[in-house]
């Protein structure tokens, strides 16, 4: 028994062409046993017919038969679709050469003699179904690659080993603009820049790197057309056919890509406000020139600006503006240098300057100048003139520092000098500043345990009325207890605790203090006074200063109309409109306000007025001028009209000698406070000098530090 065609639902169909009744009984009876499915036609007419309509997977035809026979429905079969790929076996009782050729030439596969040789028969029939049925697969499997390939959105060039390209799918064709007819034949370098091959073409090294595994993606800039470039991006795979080596490229075309990566590179390396580079790729490029300055013994300038002043911009005339100021003074820096020099932005104000091949100090210097001169010239932005300055430092490679890091830092420590010494100006580094930089970083980490360690303490300065001689209230100054340095004055830590915020701690001790202090006074039977607090700009801007103030209220007891605060003009001026409404709530609670150092900063008359302070501290420098030749107490006569005018009453501070006293006296000034009436004094000298000033009523006693 013969082995079933393996696929029942499959089964091929077989035609048997026979004029006799009864071999086509006979074959059927066989081939169905065989697992074939039948079909019959009794002549050639018949057969093609059946043919057109079932498409039979095989034809056993019998040669001689009426209507048509068998050589000529043979022939006819070949034209029809599919005939040409369809088996047909000739039966014929003729077995000379002649039948033969004539079989074959009629189209026929194979043929066999009769009286039949059923085994032959079989056999043939399965041999040629199943080359059939294998045929057919393989054309499947063909068209689906091709489908494959040709709807493929990734291109796919095949090129054999030389390079020549073999084939090329439509996605290739948008890719590159060229028509497969284009390229085929032709060596894949036409494919590419010049760069990436040699002369003679592209080689298949080339293409797959030597000894790279298979799968590993590469990118190349390719060549369409029209000569543009597009960037690419190509796995390969290589396979052999008759011992014939060809490579696979699966390519795609990243334009998209790389333009999204650029934005994100530019995005990650620049600062979005001003465009310039950030902190990150300034301390790479300077990486960078430092290594190509040693290599060629050269030098580099780094400059590192803030500007002066810039938060007085934003406070005041909103973020917007300042906004704009810094992007317009990003684009006047970039116009100050080279084009090979790098202007970066570091973040807020602070901008910095990559110099290459600077030795010296002058020439740095002369750019920094040239700098300070391009920012300090007037600057509109919408109804605003604005007139803004900068502090520079400078540091040179090699000198003062070996890496970026360092050398970045010593020239924040000598921007921060030039600040220091009036601003507007440039200060080269000098390796004395770091010792002072650390200076301050570790007063800073002593004050924050000198909180802890309660080495603060207040001292109290008397304020008089000269016309009574009664003491009217006193200033709570706070000092630094040192355990190595004795007592430190505020000038020596009060704008390190501004820069460090510890100023916010710290002040709201000194008021609970004072405020405490001042009612266990009143306790203890002194007159009713008021204690003044100085206020800093840090504390100031807090967004719960007037619930601080409350709270110490509430838990000293103390009476607030016995509470003055002190703010300086600068403060008060920094943002205007947040002051307003800060004082409002304060002077709401009954707390008295005074303007201190008043005549030092720039005030806003306009603002002024808006304000609901009671009092004006001329500043002691005024005072001091008093009976000197320069202005001879000029602006402290003009404080003096000023505060009456606007309703305020007027103290003087700094009072030292007789001659100031009786000068502001003819001036109708009677309030004072200075070290002709009394130092500041620490609790107990204090509560002695109150008591002798109640014994002595009108004496002015000497007390203090
Ligand atoms: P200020 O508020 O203007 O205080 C007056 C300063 O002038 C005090 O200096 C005082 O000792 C000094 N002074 C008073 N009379 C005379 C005088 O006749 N001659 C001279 N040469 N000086 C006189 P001090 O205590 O060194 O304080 C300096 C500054 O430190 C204060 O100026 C104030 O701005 C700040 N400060 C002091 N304590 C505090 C505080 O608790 N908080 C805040 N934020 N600042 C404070
Ligand atoms: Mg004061
Ligand atoms: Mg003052």
């Amino acid at each position: 028994m013969m082995t079933q065609p393996s696929n029942a639902d499959h089964k091929p169909l077989i035609l048997i062409v026979d004029d006799s009744k009864y071999l086509r009984m006979k074959l059927r009876q066989v081939l169905e046993i065989d697992g074939y499915r039948v079909t019959e036609a009794h002549d050639g007419e018949q057969a093609l017919s059946l043919f057109e309509e079932l498409q039979p997977d095989l034809v056993l035809m019998d040669c001689v038969m009426p209507v048509m026979d068998g050589l000529a429905a043979c022939t006819r079969i070949q034209t029809l679709p599919g005939g040409d790929r369809t088996p047909v076996i000739m039966i014929t009782g003729l077995s000379g050469d002649n039948a033969v050729d004539d079989a074959f030439i009629a189209g026929a596969t194979d043929y066999i003699t009769k009286p039949i040789h059923w085994a032959v028969l079989r056999n043939r029939v399965r041999r040629l179904t199943r080359a059939k049925q294998t045929e057919a697969t393989l054309d499947k499997t063909e068209a689906l690659a091709r489908s494959i390939i040709s709807k493929a959105h990734d291109g796919i060039i095949t090129v054999d080993t030389s390079g020549e390209i073999k084939s090329f799918n439509p996605a290739c064709e948008r890719i590159f603009g060229y028509a497969p007819a284009d390229v085929v034949g032709k060596n894949i370098s036409m494919l590419f820049l010049p760069d990436f091959h040699d002369a003679d073409g592209c080689t298949i090294t080339q293409l797959t790197g030597e000894g790279e595994p298979c799968g590993v993606s590469k990118e190349v800039m390719g060549r369409r057309n029209d000569g543009t470039a597009v960037p690419i991006e190509y796995t390969f795979s290589d396979f052999c056919v008759h011992k014939q080596c060809f490579v696979t490229l699966i390519l795609r075309d990243i334009t998209e890509r790389k333009r999204y990566e650029e934005t994100i590179w530019h995005q990650a390396f620049h600062d979005i406000l001003t465009g310039l580079p950030n902190r990150m790729l300034f301390k790479d490029r300077l990486t960078l020139a430092m290594a190509h300055a040693k290599r060629n013994n050269k030098g580099l300038a780094v400059l590192f600006l803030d500007l002066d002043r810039f938060k007085l911009i934003n406070d005041t005339l909103g973020h917007n503006v300042g906004d704009q100021l810094l992007y317009y003074i990003g684009m006047r820096l970039q116009n100050c240098v080279r084009e090979d020099d790098t202007v970066a932005r570091m973040g807020g104000d602070e901008f910095t300057l990559l110099l290459p091949e600077i030795s010296k100090a002058e020439h740095a210097a002369k750019i920094a100048h040239k700098v300070t001169e391009a920012i300090r010239q007037p600057l509109r932005i919408g109804e605003h003139d604005l007139y803004i300055s900068t502090s520079i430092g400078i540091v040179l490679f090699p000198d003062d520092g070996q890496d970026a890091e360092t050398l970045i830092k010593n020239a924040d420590t000598a921007m921060y000098r030039a600040k220091e010494s009036g601003r507007n100006h440039y200060e080269l580094y000098t390796p004395s500043m770091n010792a002072k930089a650390s200076e301050r970083l570790s007063m800073e980490n002593s004050m924050r345990r000198a909180l802890e360690r309660e080495e603060f303490v207040v001292h109290y300065q008397p304020k008089v009325n000269v016309k009574t001689g009664e003491i009217i209230g006193m200033e709570a100054l706070v000092r630094w207890q040192h355990p190595e340095l004795g007592l430190v004055l505020p000038g020596e830590f009060i704008s390190l605790a501004e820069e460090s915020g510890l100023i916010v701690p710290l002040g709201e001790w000194v008021l609970e203090t004072a405020c405490a202090q001042n009612k266990a006074w009143q306790d203890a039977g002194f007159a009713r006074v008021r204690v003044a607090v100085n206020l800093s700009a840090g504390q100031f801007q807090l967004q719960n200063l007037v619930e601080v103030v409350s709270r110490v209220i509430r838990t000293t007891g103390l009476d607030p109309t016995c509470l003055e605060l002190e703010i300086t003009e600068s403060i008060a001026m920094r943002n205007a409109e947040h002051t307003v409404s800060v004082l409002k709530h304060l002077n709401e609670m009954g707390i008295q306000l005074s303007i201190d150092d008043f005549g030092t900063g720039y005030s806003s008359l306009n603002y002024l007025r808006r304000f609901p302070v009671n009092k004006l501290k001329i500043d002691r420098s005024f005072v001091a001028e008093i009976g000197t030749g320069s202005h001879n107490g000029a602006i402290a006569s003009a404080v003096i009209v000023l505060g009456r005018s606007l309703g305020m009453g007027v103290i003087a501070e700094g009072v030292e000698s007789e001659e100031q006293l009786k000068f502001l006296k003819d001036h109708d000034c009677f309030e004072m406070q200075g070290f002709l009436f009394g130092k500041p004094m620490s609790v107990e000298d204090f509560t002695e000098f109150l008591i002798r000033q109640s014994q002595t009523c009108g004496d002015r006693p000497e007390v203090g530090e």
